[in-house]
């Protein structure tokens, strides 16, 4: 697609922070308001030839703040993610002027209950949406219900963002931050839940209460974890009302 200043502006790295070598998040500044709902994605392109590619890129950051972020993983055979993993602060992405998607929390089912699951980046959405709950809830505005975030991954250094959802997670009630791994042998200092991501969804749906009909589940992410997921809600009654899904990518067709 060629590149059309309707449809595309031109966004400025302004801070750039590495995870690991393969994720890193960035703050870009728009040259134009960009606005969005907490658990909405950008449009990011980067220019070959006059023409863009694009991806889409959940948004880590809360509609009240000034810069947007974002969180990747790099794909090593990737068409996007190694050029952009090169852009460093000063540097520009071309980034669409609307952004899009409706995962977001549903509130019309009048659920008290949200538990929102991820792996690794499917993280970046809900980053949103606690960030944005949580400036409500210091303005004294309670959110008037309890969320549950379960993160999945193979090592605790791929938890991006645990550091702040932990401190979230102290300060109010109303919110609980899970981490995952499942690769404990080569995380021997990890002292949280280990486990197949289905066996600890199972664990904190009972522990906690879980019902379809107090509870709406979001799933974000990898594709076989969102696979496997919808059938152990499936299972327990979740139907297309109580869940939600964003598969951020489609395997390719030999490995499905
Ligand atoms: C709504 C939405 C939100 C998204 N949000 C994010 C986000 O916040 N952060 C983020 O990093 N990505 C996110 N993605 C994925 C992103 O859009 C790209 O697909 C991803 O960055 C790979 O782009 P690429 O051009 O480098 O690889 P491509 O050239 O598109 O893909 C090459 C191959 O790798 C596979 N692949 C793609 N992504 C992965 C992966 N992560 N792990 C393993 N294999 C993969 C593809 O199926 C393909 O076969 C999101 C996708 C969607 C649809």
């Amino acid at each position: 697609m060629r590149v059309s200043a309707e449809r595309f502006q031109k966004a400025k790295i302004i801070f750039r922070k590495d995870h690991t070598e393969d994720l890193w998040s960035i703050r870009v500044r728009p040259e134009h308001a960009f606005t969005f709902k907490p658990g909405q994605y950008a449009t990011l392109g980067i220019e070959e030839d006059g023409k863009v590619v694009e991806r889409s890129y959940s948004i880590c950051s809360s509609p009240h703040e000034p810069e947007v972020e974002f969180l990747f993983e790099l794909v090593m055979r990737g068409r996007v993610t190694p050029p952009l993993y090169h852009r460093q602060v000063g540097d520009t992405l071309l980034m669409r002027r609307q952004a899009r998607g409706s995962f977001t929390l549903e509130h019309k089912s009048g659920h008290t209950k949200h538990l929102l699951v991820c792996t690794v980046t499917g993280v970046a959405p809900y980053v949103s949406m606690a960030r944005s709950l949580a400036r409500q809830a210091r303005q004294g505005q309670s959110p008037g219900i309890q969320v549950i975030l379960v993160q999945a991954a193979s090592r605790s250094w791929e938890f991006a963002y645990r550091e702040e959802l932990e401190a979230l997670a102290g300060e109010f009630a109303w919110f609980d931050y899970i981490p995952v791994i499942s690769r404990p042998w080569e995380d021997p200092e990890w002292k949280g839940e280990v486990g197949r991501i289905e066996d600890v969804l199972r664990k904190y749906i009972d522990q906690m209460s879980l019902e379809p009909q107090n509870t709406t589940v979001y799933l974000c992410g990898h594709p076989q974890m969102i696979e496997n997921g919808k059938g152990i809600l499936h299972r327990r009654g979740f139907d297309k009302e109580a869940l939600r899904t964003e598969l951020f990518w489609v395997p390719p067709k030999e490995t499905r």
